[in-house]
């Protein structure tokens, strides 16, 4: 944009220092331009008059013509407020003001025709509309033009009188700025292919729609813009790494490798399985480094893809690091691999945040010398502190928990990039994945190992207990374990550790000829562990548990998976959570329990469980429910995902069609140096300079 739209909101007429500062802190406004890419989030028809007779509690927005016949101040205290009795001739309401009564008082007159705008509330036998949008009929033109925008606004941004309409006036204020055409910034080609708006239109009409028609174009074009300038810098970073950063060639299929796959190995690979090694092994074997992101659902059998890889690098005489998100997970992982290995020739080192200094001086300098083949561990393995002699292959198993930046910091060390492998605990979607992870080649696992039962799923009330402790008896007698989740939420600690702690007397009380074992993460690391195994080795029954075994344990002889309260997780969440049964040969089980009273949207989640087990469908249903916006890890997680206007879980097809553009693009003139594409060039720089230096990332 030009020099205008940098120039600070507080020069603005009718802002100022105070109202930016909050419009600033509120709303990360600093800008004109800033101002002028905050969308409204909604709109409101205001082409239609509704009459007084007609009017219900129930409804929406609405909108009147008519006079007010009198004023009269009533209450005292807070519940004082002034009341404007109004009418159009089909019958009266009031209008009401809590707060701003005597600039109402002063303003509004009894007998001039007003065009009046808010919420209808039922109170007793009438109704009456609070804080009302007021507007005499000749500026009709002006405030019910057809659809309103309505803006996100903060109680601090509303003290200040920054509410909806007065962004609306902002908005109308910057765009009729003399001397300011906002700039384009896409190429012609573009626009007329895309059959998009230009900038300056699609802004107007984002802001005030001259028609619904209009208004979907306008919509169309700045998601596009947004979507595309994302994908152009992904692709552009992608392209870049390729062509510039030489990877580390592990050519050779050694000894490691070969006698791991023919004497260690407990059971044959799966046909998706194999296929992902094969695409791994040409990444790691060619030239260039490799980036890749393994998917698949939960029990595909990815951590065994994860070691064969690992095997790999050491076969080229490399070292290798795992990195999970959490303790547990991290422990998990090494026990798996140790056993896994079991008596060949690694060295496997385990470094977390609760690693002891006695063994951290030990383990580090094995590291740095070279002596330590495989790392495990946490966050831990991006400090400071920890050098590998020669590091080929990184491995993160994440939650979509590790951001851009932190997957970058693992290896700016290194002195060549390393090999890259990202691994989801879930399945994301598609459209998630390509602006996440969309600068990374993609493996699927779409298969689970042979002779798993899919898990019967089924959804009781907590008031039918009884029922449910008689199955559970009749699972445990033949022979099988379960497993009884609580749900554990920061805001709710206390109450959270009672229900478990009630919970795990209850158990005890109705199951008083078998073992309950319990495990939370208030719990000291030995305790839980020694809980944990009481489990694993099959002496308890039943475990208790907060969601710290979500991403944890492996007991096959597991066949039942009760979550309580279901109605406080995610879906991705509950689904992992199933994810801990089924591993056996047995028929398994998943009772989700919840309260009677459910949200329509609580239900339709519990409803998508009972339904399906395939992890991929779970996750676009989750999308699709809540938007990216409120799925877990989406907002620190790094590039592109802080988006203004698209909604990953509808607009799919526009993010297509922007990757395709962008791809095109960069195809024809890969360093964007056609005088047509200087723009494209100048937006990418000021949208992504700040963020890292992309040349040296995943
Ligand atoms: P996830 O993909 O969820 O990380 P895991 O790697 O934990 O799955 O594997 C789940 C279970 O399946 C483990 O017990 C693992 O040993 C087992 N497994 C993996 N691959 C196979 C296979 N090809 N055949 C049989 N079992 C397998
Ligand atoms: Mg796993």
């Amino acid at each position: 944009m030009t020099e205008l739209g940098k120039r600070s909101v507080m020069y603005l007429p009718g802002v100022g220092p105070k109202k930016a500062e909050v419009l600033l802190k509120e709303a990360g406004i600093a800008s004109f331009e800033d101002l002028l890419y905050y969308f409204p989030y909604k709109y409101i028809d205001r082409s239609r008059f509704y009459t007084v007779d007609s009017i219900t509690g129930d409804m929406p927005y609405i909108q009147l013509k008519g006079r007010i016949l009198s004023f009269e101040t009533l209450g005292e205290g807070r519940a004082r407020r002034l009341v404007a009795r109004f009418t159009d001739g089909t019958g009266t309401l009031d209008l009401v003001w809590f707060k701003g009564i005597a600039y109402a008082k002063e303003k509004y007159r009894t007998g001039r025709e007003y065009i009046v705008f808010g919420k209808p509330t039922e109170f007793g036998h009438t109704c009456n509309i609070a804080h009302p949008d007021v507007d005499p009929v000749e500026q009709a033109g002006q405030v019910a033009g057809g659809l309103t925008p309505f803006y996100n606004t903060t109680e601090k941004m509303k003290k200040m009188f920054l509410n909806s309409r007065a962004i609306q006036n902002l908005q109308y204020t910057l765009l009729n700025l003399i001397k300011w055409e906002v700039p384009e910034t896409l190429p012609a080609g573009v626009l007329q292919r895309s059959q998009a708006l230009s900038l300056p239109e699609a802004v107007r009409n984002i802001h005030f729609p001259e028609s619904a028609a209009k208004l979907r174009m306008a919509q169309f074009r700045l998601k596009f813009e947004e979507l595309f300038f994302i994908q152009l810098h992904i692709l552009r970073t992608a392209a870049y790494r390729k062509q510039k950063l030489r990877g580390l060639t592990c050519p050779t299929v050694g000894s490691h490798f070969n006698t791991f796959y023919r004497d260690y190995l407990p059971f044959d690979l799966t046909d998706a399985q194999k296929r992902v090694v094969r695409e791994i092994r040409a990444d790691m074997g060619s030239e260039r480094q490799m980036n890749r992101l393994l998917q698949g659902d939960v029990g595909s059998g990815k951590t065994l893809v994860a070691l064969l890889s690992m095997l790999l690098a050491i076969d080229n005489k490399y070292q290798a690091c795992m990195m999970a998100p959490t303790e547990i997970l991290a422990n998990q992982h090494y026990a798996t691999v140790m056993n896994f290995l079991g008596d060949m020739d690694i060295t496997v080192a385990l470094l977390t945040g609760s690693t002891r200094k006695k063994d951290r001086d030990r383990i580090l300098p094995a590291i740095a010398a070279g002596e330590t083949d495989i790392v495990i561990g946490t966050h831990a393995l991006i400090e400071g502190t920890v050098v590998f002699a020669s590091l080929g292959l990184a491995i993160i198993d994440e939650q979509h928990r590790f951001g851009v930046e932190q997957r970058a910091r693992l290896w700016q060390k290194n002195e060549h990039a390393p090999h890259v492998l990202v691994m989801t605990a879930t399945p994301i979607p598609r459209t998630l994945a390509m602006t996440l992870y969309g600068d990374l080649d993609v493996s699927v696992i779409d298969q689970l190992p042979p002779g798993r039962k899919p898990v019967m799923t089924m959804h009781r009330y907590d008031n039918k207990k009884k029922e449910l402790y008689q199955f559970l008896r009749r699972e445990i007698r033949s022979g099988r374990q379960a497993y009884v989740v609580y749900p554990m939420i920061e805001e709710s600690e206390k109450l959270d550790y009672k229900n478990l702690e009630e919970g795990f007397e209850v158990f005890r009380e109705v199951f008083p000829e078998y073992t309950v074992c319990m495990v939370h993460g208030r719990m000291k690391a030995a305790e839980k562990d020694a809980e944990m195994q009481k489990f694993i080795s099959g002496e308890a029954d039943i475990l208790l548990a907060t969601t710290v075994i979500e991403v944890g344990v492996n007991v096959p002889n597991a066949s039942v998976m009760i979550i309580e309260s279901a109605e406080r997780f995610g879906l991705s969440q509950l689904h992992q959570l199933r994810g801990r049964v089924g591993r056996g040969s047995d028929q398994s089980y998943c009772v989700l329990v919840s309260s009677y009273k459910l949200s329509a949207e609580t239900r339709k989640r519990l409803e998508i469980m009972v339904q399906t087990n395939n992890g991929f469908e779970i996750a676009e249903e989750d999308l699709r429910m809540r938007g990216h916006g409120d799925l877990e890890g989406t907002r620190q997680s790094g590039v592109g995902v802080d988006l203004k206007i698209a909604n990953l879980g509808t607009d799919g097809q526009i993010l297509q069609y922007a990757r395709d553009v962008a791809g095109e693009i960069l195809a024809s003139d890969p360093d964007l140096s056609l005088p047509e594409h200087d723009p494209l060039r100048r937006r990418l720089e000021a949208l992504f300079s700040h963020k890292i230096n992309w040349g040296r990332i995943s």
